[in-house]
Formats: structure tokens, sequence, C-alpha cells
């Protein structure tokens, strides 16, 4: 045999949460899974770095569902005894701080609660929040998706006609907060989680807007360890499962095109592959870059070539020296703007920003970390992209700078007792994210604008499908939620549910 030859039964392209969750789903069935990253190292989004010793995420700091269907997922995955939620201290700990007002508002956990609480801020609004956080929470309920508690729901799903669309889908956010006729500031609290997907008031669905904002307003945590803690589960669940993991390998071209099914690649290490079965878990651009011309229909190409990107983070990674008494765990949203359209198209020099704090351990040693993430869009360091050696380029260099002042001015200004002791030790633009993960550098992926529809499953190529966090929600949740929709489509036989058992002994 053909030593430059291989065949397993399915493959997987793109190592980050939805690539790690197909490929654990796929080999519990007992299929022969191949993995490929295209970077030094999997995870993706989801890979911690280390900075003198620190731990620092890059792109997973938060995220509801746990208490829910993150439990849910988890189980089925194997991985719920080392995926651990953490929550912030004080409880609830997610805060907002508006410059605009020089108003912080302390948020508990449960979304009633939050309610109570807006209220209290916003007295003259009541029935207008009241009616903002029924709404939020009827579109929630009506969402099978976000309530699935074990694979038969996903296959029952997936036999069915698909997502049900709700009323909610059809208008976005800001028709709706428009209906709704409250205050500027109001506005822009109620918006405020449009940051956690990436997409302006004025483009997403209110029904969307609600799937993401939903559970960050009712149970928002941390995960200990981070992103490190779901890549580390699913490499010891990889190992036992046998599946193949290639790290700086790619797929360079399909072969043996016939009636839309191509049933091997070549990759860039010049190793033909055979399968059956591929989901591509990448930047829907990138997915374009893999399908032959001639399957691509020019409907499907100018669908993608049309889909923007959404906003991305300029970020900044910092400890404390010296420490201060008064330290929060916590997770502190800034709008420096009240108007997030102008926010999240970079209209604005004051955008929004998240402040993460942390504390870590080092030898013995507690260190207090700050993790801040501004947005903005690719637009901001545009004219450095391609430039050969961009960290020696005086006017990058001069830009980061520019950031890291603006950025460390409010975070003291909202942290005082933080002032002068912020030792940055790391920066990062849209462009790094670029460089690392093979992308535009997005936040998450392409916007999901109402009235557009995903790149979910079937792909042109009939055996080719695709997941990821532009195939259904953004973020870390929406993306495994994809990968496990998507797996129930093209896993013909029902009868893998019980592979998934309540007590997650899975094979
Ligand atoms: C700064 C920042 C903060 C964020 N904070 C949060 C948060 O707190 N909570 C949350 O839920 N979400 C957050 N997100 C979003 C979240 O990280 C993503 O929605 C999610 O991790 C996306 O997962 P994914 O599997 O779709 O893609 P990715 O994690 O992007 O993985 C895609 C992988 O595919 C690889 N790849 C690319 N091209 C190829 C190819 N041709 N072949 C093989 N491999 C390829 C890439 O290298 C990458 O490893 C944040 C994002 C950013 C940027």
């Amino acid at each position: 045999m053909d030593k430059k030859r291989k065949h397993f039964d399915a493959l997987v392209a793109g190592s980050g949460i939805s690539g790690m969750t197909m490929a654990l789903l796929l080999a519990k069935t007992g299929k022969k899974v191949l993995l490929l990253e295209k970077a030094k190292r999997i995870g993706g989004l989801m890979q911690r770095f280390k900075r003198c010793g620190l731990p620092f995420d890059t792109g997973f700091h938060f995220t509801s569902g746990f208490g829910g269907i993150m439990d849910n997922l988890l189980r089925m995955l194997g991985i719920g005894d080392v995926v651990k939620a953490e929550r912030f201290s004080p409880p609830g700990g997610a805060r907002l701080y508006i410059k605009a007002s020089d108003r912080l508002i302390c948020y508990p956990e449960k979304s009633s609660e939050v309610c109570r609480v807006l209220c209290e801020h916003f007295p003259a609004e009541k029935a207008a929040i009241k009616r903002y956080f029924a709404d939020e929470a009827g579109v929630f309920a009506n969402t099978p998706a976000m309530h699935f508690k074990n694979m038969e729901d996903f296959f029952d799903f997936s036999a069915g006609p698909g997502s049900a669309i709700l009323e909610e889908d059809l208008i976005t956010l800001d028709e709706y907060l428009d209906r709704l006729a409250v205050s500027p500031e109001l506005r822009a609290v109620l918006a405020m989680f449009a940051m956690c997907h990436g997409s302006p008031p004025s483009q997403i669905s209110f029904a969307n807007h609600c799937r993401v904002s939903f559970g960050l307003h009712d149970n928002i945590v941390k995960v200990k360890n981070g992103g490190d803690a779901f890549i580390r589960a699913f490499l010891r669940e990889a190992e036992k499962l046998d599946i193949e993991i290639r790290c700086e390998t790619f797929i360079a071209e399909c072969l043996d095109v016939e009636d839309k099914i191509a049933k091997s690649v070549r990759l860039n290490t010049g190793e033909i592959i055979d399968f059956e079965q591929a989901v591509l878990a990448i930047h829907p651009r990138s997915i374009l870059e893999i399908l032959p011309e001639k399957v691509v229909s020019r409907t499907f190409r100018e669908r993608i070539d049309k889909a923007e990107d959404t906003l991305g983070f300029f970020s900044l990674h910092a400890r404390l020296s010296p420490k201060v008494e008064d330290f929060p765990v916590a997770l502190t949203s800034c709008l420096l703007s009240l108007d997030l359209n102008r926010v999240m198209s970079n209209e604005h020099p004051d955008t929004a920003m998240a402040i993460m704090t942390a504390v870590e351990k080092i030898r013995n040693e507690e260190v207090q970390t700050v993790n801040a993430f501004k947005a903005m869009t690719f637009e901001d360091c545009r004219q450095w992209r391609g430039c050969p050696d961009r960290s020696a380029d005086p006017s990058y260099q001069a830009y980061k700078k520019k950031q890291c002042a603006q950025m460390t001015a409010d975070i003291e200004h909202i942290y005082p007792q933080f002032r002068g002791r912020l030792e940055i030790l790391e920066t990062a633009t849209q462009l790094t994210f670029a460089d690392y993960l093979f992308s535009s550098g997005t936040a998450y992926g392409i916007k999901q604008k109402s009235g557009e529809f995903n790149i979910i499953g079937k792909l042109p190529l009939r055996n080719f499908f695709a997941i990821g966090q532009s195939a259904l929600l953004p973020g870390m949740l929406g993306a495994m939620i994809s990968a496990f929709i998507v797996f129930a489509r093209i896993t013909e036989d029902r009868q893998v549910c019980e592979l998934f058992t309540p007590e997650g002994k899975n094979i």
C-alpha cells in the first residue's frame, strides 16, 4: 500500500472548540478520526498562553450554559469531570460601567435579579425593562437548541425541518429597541452583550441577540483553567479514542471529485487521505479556499464573499505590581460610548472594553492579573496587513502604545486602586489573532445578520459539512452546539444515541 496514502472514516479540519467537539463525537461512535490543525498547537481561540509564568486567556474568558445545556454537552462528551465552572467573587461578579453617566451597575446572578437591579437604576423605565426581560426569556425558552438534554434531542431536531424561525428572528435588535422607546443609556445597557456576538444592533436579529444575552444575564461564569481545561480534557479523550491529531497540517486540494463528492484530499504534507466525511470547523472564507471551484455555485460564493466579519479585540494582558488589598475577581464591561452601532464600526474612538481580573498562583505566590479587551475592527490595523515585520514597524508600535495608554487610563478610572501598578506583559491586535489562527482575526467569525442564513451543515461537496462559530451562534457555546447539531445530521444511525448515556459513560 502507498505509504503516502491513509484511510480515515472522518476528517475534521480546525481544532478550535467546534472541531475538538466534533472529533470527539465522531470518535465515540467508533469512527477513525483525523483532526487537522493549520497552527502549531491545537485549541484555536481556547488556547491560553504564558508570560512570566502567568497564564492568560486569548479567546475564552467566560460563558453561560453551566447548570443547563453546557452540563449536558460536557456529559455527552465525557469531560464533565474536568471542565468545571468557577464563579466570580463576589457572586454575580459581572459589572457594567457607563462612562457617559459614570454609572456602575453590579449584576447579580439570575436574569430576574438583573431585571430588578436595572429597574432600580432606571425607575422611570421599569415597564420597558420588564418587557425586555420577558421577551428575552421568551426567545430563549422558544429556542429548542438551547435546551437539548441528550443525543436523542439533537437527532429529533436534525430530522425535523431545521431550526424553528421565531418572529423575533425577523426584526433587528435596533428595531425592537425603537419600539421599546427607551432612553439612550438604557438602550446601550440592554444591547451591551452585542460585544459577545460581535454584530451591531442595527444588524443582529433580536432573537440571536437574546440567545446570547439571556444566558449571560442569567448565569455568567468562568471555567477553572480557562480554555486549557477543554483542551486538556479533549487530549485525554482523544488518546483513549485513538484520534489522530496533526498540527501544521491542512487540506491542500480535494481529489477525485465525482457527483459532488470528494473522497480524498491531498494535504500540504503531500500525503493523500481517503475518508467518508469531512467536517470543516474553520472560517467560511477558508472553507471556500478548500472547495473545488467547479462545485461552488455563484450564489454560494457570493453569499460568503458578502458575509461581513464581526468585530475583533485589541487585548492587553497585565499583572499588578505591587498587589492591592481591594481586588475583586470580576468581569467589568465598560461602555465608553452609548452608540453601539458606531462603537462596533469603529467610528468612535471611545469604544467598549471588557476587563477581567483574576488571581493566579505561581510558585505558591498569588499574583493579581488583568486582561482587558477593547472592541476594534479590522480597519484599525489594515495598513499593517501583509507587512513582513510588523513588530519592527515604528508606526505599528506607536499604534499599540496609544491603545495601551488609552486602555490603561480607562482601567485606572474604573479601578483607581490599580493606578501606577499595571505592568503590561503582552498586547495583541486583530492581526495577531489573524496570524495565529489563519483567519481575519475576528472575534466571532462572520456576522449573524437578521434575515441571512448561516453556513451550517452540508456544503456544496455532499460529504463535506460546516460547523463553528459562524455556523449557528457565536461564542464557545454556540460553536459547540453547532458541532452537536451537525453530528446528528451526518450520523445516519440513530442507535449511536445509546453510546451517549445519561451518566456520561461513553465507550
Ligand atoms: C479576544 C476574544 C475574546 C473572546 N471571548 C470569549 C468569551 O469570553 N466567551 C466566549 O464564549 N467566546 C469568546 N470569544 C469567541 C470564541 O473564542 C469563539 O466563538 C470560539 O472559540 C470559536 O471556536 P471555533 O471552533 O469556531 O473557531 P476557532 O477557535 O477560531 O478555531 C478554528 C481553528 O481552525 C484552524 N484553522 C484555520 N484554517 C485552517 C485550515 N485550513 N485547516 C486546518 N485548520 C485551520 C485555526 O488555526 C484554529 O485553530 C472570544 C474571541 C476573541 C477573539
